[in-house]
């Protein structure tokens, strides 16, 4: 079998692949990127959170995605029949950017893939790990080529940005099962979007929907709309029917989410993927990592995937950085524990979300400013600001705040 060598490869060509990508290969590394399919292609995840501005700046990937007149999302509004909650990044409590993107991921995912390309690293598409071994002084992945046949990379490392792909997990028997139950995601990009006007357009609507679901609505600036729902099984089970009448009876059964979807036309047949919550034993071995979806997933609500991937991979890069250049670095402190912050910190919010702390919260008539700041700043994606009570103690927080509008 051919071999060729080089310092890191990097599995998928996502977010969290091309931001690694970038730091490495402007630190003077030799980068592989293998990446199983062929650009542009779908994927899910399309609402960003404002932290991505502040990674995408540092790893040099900014001014592309700034370049590509993607809507600008400067918020989120979540509705509950008659109940609205509006956040505006521009009053968060962090001092952190006060707009992000929404973005058609087909088209975010090869901006960010080919301005690293542009820049020297080698991408192959169409091109899947199938196997890897770790040596004392190297690591050692099987390619598999679109025609089937194979060679292998040796790697002083490789890092795992495979997304729901889950290579290394998976090879290595690292998977764990989430602690959330399994929940199902059905969903499709429309026309005919009625969006509300001004600065308001862009910002991502999340209905609760009546029956125990909840409804993302993400305008795009391509004139189309990414809608979908979220529940467990026995939800989806009252709306009979193949997927598209399936997910057209649950949208114009919300009553927010029907005014505004009217008229919409679908733009693709609806698509339904389940079992995403995902958790792995651990985060890092000798001679690999694993950041962004390789890592965990929690749950969409809160747009926190992009986020949680960019965070990762930079975070990662740059520990790496030092080791290739013979420093001592410990990957459990400064790489793992301050990603399990963040995921941590999301991990709180999203079990409020379904155990109606944060709905209590966000629906009350009597809500607190300042704390409402604070919130905002973690749906900004700032989880690693530990001046923020709702950061550093966001289970309690939560937990306390929703009983006392409770009484
Ligand atoms: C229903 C749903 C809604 C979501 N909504 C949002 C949202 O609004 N905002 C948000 O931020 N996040 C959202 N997410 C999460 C988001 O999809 C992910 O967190 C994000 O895509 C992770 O990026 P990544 O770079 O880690 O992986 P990916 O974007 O999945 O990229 C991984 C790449 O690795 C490649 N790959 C896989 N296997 C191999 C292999 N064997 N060899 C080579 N390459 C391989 C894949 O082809 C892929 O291109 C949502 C998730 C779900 C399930």
């Amino acid at each position: 079998m051919n071999q060729i060598e080089t310092d890191v490869l990097i599995i998928g060509a996502g977010p969290a692949g091309s931001v690694a990508a970038s730091i490495l290969q402007r630190e003077g590394f030799r980068v592989l990127v293998v990446e199983k399919q062929q650009f542009p292609r779908f994927v899910i995840g399309e609402s960003m959170l404002p932290i991505s501005m502040n990674l995408l700046a540092d790893a040099g990937l900014l001014e592309a995605v700034q370049q590509q007149n993607f809507m600008r999302k400067n918020g989120a509004v979540f509705l509950r029949g008659d109940e609205v909650c509006n956040f505006d990044f521009s009053s968060q409590f962090t001092d952190g950017w006060n707009f992000t993107y929404q973005v058609p991921r087909a088209d975010f995912d090869k901006t960010l893939a080919d301005t690293v390309a542009a820049r020297g690293v080698e991408i192959l598409y169409r091109h899947g790990v199938t196997t890897v071994k770790f040596e004392p002084t190297h690591a050692a992945a099987t390619i598999e080529k679109p025609d089937g046949t194979k060679f292998e990379v040796k790697a002083k490392f490789i890092f795992d940005a495979s997304g729901y792909g889950r290579v290394l997990p998976r090879l290595l028997d690292l998977e764990t099962p989430s602690k959330f139950p399994q929940r199902a995601a059905l969903f499709t990009h429309i026309t005919g979007d009625i969006r509300p006007a001004g600065s308001e357009e862009g910002k991502i609507w999340v209905c609760l929907h009546p029956q125990g679901a909840w409804i993302w609505i993400i305008p795009f600036s391509n004139g189309k709309t990414s809608v979908g729902v979220v529940a467990g099984a026995e939800f989806f089970d009252q709306f009979p029917g193949e997927l598209d009448a399936q997910l057209r009876a649950i949208l114009t059964s919300d009553p927010n989410a029907a005014k505004r979807l009217a008229k919409m036309e679908f733009a693709m047949p609806a698509q339904r993927i389940s079992g995403y919550a995902c958790s792995v034993k651990q985060l890092f071995g000798e001679r690999f990592v694993l950041v962004g979806n390789a890592t965990e997933f929690l749950d969409p609500v809160f747009s926190s995937g992009v986020a949680l991937a960019l965070a990762s991979s930079q975070r990662a890069a740059k520990i790496l950085v030092r080791q290739l250049r013979g420093e001592t670095v410990d990957w459990q402190t400064e790489y793992a524990d301050h990603v399990m912050q963040g995921i941590n910190t999301f991990r709180a919010y999203v079990a409020a979300w379904y155990d109606d702390k944060l709905p209590t919260i966000f629906f009350a008539a009597n809500r607190n400013p300042d704390i409402m700041r604070q919130i905002c700043s973690v749906l900004a994606g700032y989880v690693w600001d530990k001046s923020n009570p709702y950061v550093a103690q966001a289970d309690r927080a939560l937990g306390l705040l929703a009983k006392i509008l409770k009484r």
